[in-house]
């Protein structure tokens, strides 16, 4: 136990003023987020500290909200300004931490497509989880299928890629092709207790008789004819569909997707050859087997799933109890929909193979390899995840949501520039003088490095030549006068969709401000380069960009005023861009 008065001290101070903050109810898990986060030192000792933390949240929510807020207020006035500013949620703590030596949770794809947004919360929250409590994560390569969910090579690289990518990396890796063996020999083991059987008989028979709570009729064959049967399994001797093994559950279970179900069976390698391992074994395990087995022997403490999987659970508790195993702790949370983002695999794999997306990073998926393409951040993402944390309700979000939460993060820090979609040539004249404009790179930052331009007025009818987005400037705005960004005001004299003209109106932003003019952003010609912007829909939108977008680097996010936040994905003589959104 810690004893430490100073430590007792601070985890009050903090518990009361999250619970202040959160109607007086301090939450545990964002206490022990904020002491870990401030003590690195203690992160070690996770577990005491989440017992500490429980004592003081009970006693702290024991007092009434005006306790609490007196409390805060005597004590730390200035926090509660603080406390206002910082709304950053934390997760819940997870439950029964204190029983295990260390929290071991596990990411288990199956490499059979690229990951994509669906995965992101279990991905993120396996692995938040693991960081909080200073425990292991493991990424798991779940590829025993090699027949209808077929694993790929390339995508098992594609993976490792994306968590990396995620900030997610996993302490350890482990992919189920190459542990066969270990699967074999658990599945003996419980044919030989009898908890186990192999079964022959049509699937359709065994059906009605799970159905009717019926046992068929391999299920009673003593215990030397099933290690028969499984040895002939093993040696090829039962085509496909001929034989499964079965693992014993309650006959009368309420649902009969429970009774007896499946363990291993035979494939048809010479028809399905595995990507990894080939012909070499042709009895594979199923699902719950494999990762039943797996979760026990890797350690995994908490298994953090989506509730699709809450009846593995009950498959598989059978299989603990048979083994004399303790099931880990399961958190199940719902269904996390984005409405508008593509997250069923197979249509992404399909749309692939016809040609209908390009690649894996094709702008309208929700592939992480999309998302990055496009200028989503990882932290967006993961933000997201957190703030959703593991709650049982299904929840809604659209790609808005995520965009939000990506802005927040872009826009402290994105340079500016003009992109001008669709430009004509605008001529100014009756320009008075030289301008010299310095454009800020960040509103924020106005006195920092800018980009600089110096307009200078043709001799005779003092002209200057401009790049505008055919948008801007079209015939309905003859006769109105128009600012250029942080240069100047000037009246519209012409319009056509080739060219524009106008004269020069006045200098002052106040002028412009007091007209309600519009306010438009602009290249001046000479200071361009062109610039194609990919859109969310894949179409391609053309362009011209400030010639200084030439020092940008690739993956560099910028923002195009007036436009959109965009990934700048190629250089060179031309830029390349992909849009992310506004
Ligand atoms: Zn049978």
């Amino acid at each position: 136990m810690l004893e430490d008065n100073e430590l007792r001290d601070a985890t009050r101070k903090i518990a009361l003023l999250n619970a202040v903050k959160h109607d007086g109810r301090a939450q545990e898990g964002a206490v022990i987020g904020k002491i870990l986060g401030e003590r690195s030192d203690l992160r070690s000792k996770a577990k005491e500290v989440s017992t500490l933390v429980s004592t003081v949240v009970r006693e702290v929510n024991n007092l009434s909200y005006e306790e609490q807020k007196r409390f805060v207020e005597e004590k730390w006035p200035e926090e509660l300004v603080r406390e206002k500013v910082e709304e950053e949620k934390h997760l819940p703590p997870l439950p029964s931490v204190d029983k295990y030596k260390q929290v071991i949770t596990r990411f288990s794809p199956n490499p059979d497509c690229v990951l994509h947004l669906g995965s992101a919360r279990a991905i993120v929250l396996c692995y938040e989880y693991a960081q909080l409590y200073q425990g292991k994560f493991i990424l798991r390569f779940e590829d025993t299928d090699p027949k209808i969910k077929r694993p790929v090579l390339e995508f098992y690289e594609r993976i490792r890629e994306d968590l990396a990518w995620l900030g997610c990396r996993p302490n350890e890796e482990y992919i189920q092709s190459d542990r066969i063996s270990i699967y074999y020999e658990y599945a003996e083991k419980l044919l030989k207790a009898g908890n186990a059987y192999v079964c022959t008989c049509q699937p359709e028979l065994f059906r009605e008789r799970t159905l009717a709570k019926q046992p068929c009729d391999c299920r009673g064959l003593p215990v030397k004819e099933n290690m028969l049967r499984w040895k002939r399994m093993l040696q090829g001797e039962y085509s496909e569909g001929e034989a499964v093994v079965r693992v014993k559950t309650d006959l009368c279970h309420p649902n009969p997707a429970v009774r007896d179900w499946p363990a291993l069976r035979v494939i048809d390698v010479s028809k399905f050859p595995h990507p990894r391992v080939g012909t070499k074994y042709h009895v594979w395990p199923l699902y719950n087997l494999a990762c039943g087995v797996d979760d026990h022997l890797l350690g995994i403490t908490h298994i953090i799933r989506g509730k699709e999987h809450l009846t593995n659970q009950v498959r598989q508790e059978y299989m603990y109890k048979h083994l004399g195993w303790k099931y880990p702790e399961a958190i199940h949370y719902g269904r996390l929909k984005i409405t508008g983002a593509y997250l069923s695999k197979s249509k992404i794999v399909q749309g692939i193979k016809e040609g209908l997306f390009k690649d894996w990073d094709d702008p309208r998926l929700a592939t992480f390899a999309a998302l990055r393409r496009r200028g989503i951040t990882p932290e967006a993402i993961k933000r997201m995840i957190i703030d959703v944390g593991p709650k049982t309700q299904d929840v809604v979000l659209s790609w808005e949501n995520l965009y939000a939460y990506n802005r927040k993060i872009l826009d402290p820090v994105a340079e500016r520039y003009f992109f001008v979609q669709d430009p004509i040539e605008l001529t100014v004249d009756k320009i008075p003088k030289v301008f010299n404009v310095k454009l800020a790179m960040h509103p924020a930052r106005p006195e920092g490095k800018g980009r600089e331009y110096t307009i200078k007025p043709e001799k005779g009818d003092g002209a200057a030549k401009f790049w505008v987005s055919k948008k801007d400037i079209d015939t309905s705005k003859i006769g109105n006068t128009i600012r250029l960004m942080e240069l100047f005001n000037m009246r519209i004299k012409n319009a056509s969709i080739y060219s524009a003209e106008a004269s020069f109106a006045s200098e002052s932003y106040e002028q412009a401000k007091q007209m309600k003019a519009q306010l438009i952003h602009w290249i001046p010609v000479g200071e361009d380069m062109p610039c194609q912007v990919v859109m969310q829909d894949a179409t391609v939108v053309e362009g011209i960009a400030e010639s200084l977008c030439k020092r940008l680097k690739p993956n560099a996010i910028v923002q195009f005023e007036r436009y959109g936040f965009v990934r700048i994905d190629e250089t060179g003589e031309k830029l390349a861009a992909y849009y992310a959104h506004k």
